[in-house]
């Protein structure tokens, strides 16, 4: 007779957490109540806010509450299905050549979340036989992605082109396709990729590129289309994903490129093909968005004003024990030397009613306050 292990098979979940506590890494949400914008209520109190994605302030706009309002009632709540069989919408078309349209690419393809996004995307791109070069400090989905595919992942050192051309002498020729994959704007750093040289070495060694525009979306370009846009890559071969939940004020993400490509993930993304269609509500909103991304340039100009006032009082008044961290966007960190003195900088601004993001590790390799600019901040 087999004796019985007397173990509790989950007693390892209480010492991983208690692992956790101890390192001050144990995190739990927050919750905001009432309406999303650059003042929040936190506890019944209103609070400035410097943690929130809603760059350009349309998670509250009225026009995308009415929007979203409308397709509900029109369509309902949910899309009750994945696209290829019965979720597919009229709205999601016409989110998705809104995207296209203002991306200037042939097409486009909305996914549940950004996260998807990347996941699908990258996983139906390359392969084992393939090679990932990747921006060390790139989002978390960008990572599993590339997990994901089975590819082979090599990290260069953040922002290095000299790295990336390294690598690309040294072991481009051992794999069948490359993809390079990097965030435009690092959200947790703030600083932007270098998109013109990497589509270049792109081009010298047949690899595709991956941009994933989350924080540029809105707030990057002429138009609002992004880094791409920023830098004048508008039209050259590369993958552009994005989210809607950022500056658009929505939820879902989104993949922009050639038609081909997005053909293909129609037909090869797994995190696209085996789920819901985005709700409804979320894509009208999102539709909105994209109309007021387009046609409100004076809310990028009002948010860079409000950026430019944000950093130079920051210069100005900063403490010299803290550091400011080089930021080309909305995204704006000040480096800390340890957890402790984060969570107690954090406490004692919530207590003077100013709400920002404490980021500690694993998220990222330094302890840092993460503060964010909103177009309806006033200075
Ligand atoms: C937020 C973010 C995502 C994920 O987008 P969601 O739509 O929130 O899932 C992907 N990439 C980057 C760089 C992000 O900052």
């Amino acid at each position: 007779m087999q004796p019985k292990i007397e173990t509790n098979p989950y007693a390892w979940v209480e010492r991983s957490l208690e692992t956790i506590r101890r390192a001050g890494w144990y995190r739990e949400p927050e919750i905001i109540e009432g309406s999303p914008g650059a003042v929040v209520l936190k506890d019944g109190r209103e609070m400035l806010n410097f943690a929130s994605n809603d760059y350009l302030g349309l998670a509250g706009d009225p026009r995308l509450i009415e929007a979203a309002t409308k397709a509900i009632n029109t369509f309902g709540t949910g899309a009750t299905g994945s696209r290829l069989l019965s979720g597919h919408r009229i709205l999601h078309q016409e989110l998705e050549t809104a995207i296209a349209q203002l991306k200037q690419t042939e097409a486009a393809l909305v996914f549940s979340s950004g996260y998807l996004a990347n996941m699908g995307t990258i996983s139906a791109i390359v392969g084992q036989r393939d090679l990932i070069l990747a921006d060390q400090y790139n989002h978390s989905s960008l990572k599993n992605g590339a997990i994901l595919s089975l590819a082979h992942i090599n990290e260069y050192l953040h922002n290095n082109i000299a790295d990336v051309k390294k690598q690309l002498q040294e072991h481009r020729h051992q794999y069948r396709r490359c993809l390079i994959v990097t965030d435009s704007v690092f959200s947790m750093d703030g600083d932007i990729c270098q998109l013109p040289e990497l589509l270049e070495l792109a081009d010298k060694y047949n690899c595709m590129v991956l941009v994933d525009e989350a924080h540029a979306t809105g707030v990057f370009g002429a138009t609002g289309a992004g880094c791409v846009e920023h830098y004048g890559c508008t039209g050259k071969p590369l993958i552009q994903i994005g989210t809607l939940s950022k500056a658009l004020g929505s939820l879902g993400g989104y993949v922009a490129g050639s038609q081909a490509i997005i053909d293909f993930l129609r037909n090869r993304a797994p995190s696209w093909i085996y789920t819901t269609g985005l709700s409804p509500g979320d894509t009208a909103a999102a539709l909105a968005a994209v109309k007021i991304i387009q046609g409100e340039p004076e809310r990028r100009a009002q948010l860079w004003t409000n950026v430019t006032h944000m950093k130079n009082n920051l210069i100005e008044n900063l403490h010299p024990e803290f550091q400011l961290l080089p930021s080309d966007s909305p995204i704006i960190c000040v480096q800390v030397s340890s957890i402790d003195i984060l969570l107690r900088v954090k406490a004692q601004l919530l207590a003077a009613g100013i709400f920002v993001a404490a980021v500690r590790p694993p998220t990222v390799p330094t302890s840092r306050l993460r503060l964010t600019v909103m177009a309806t901040h006033t200075t």
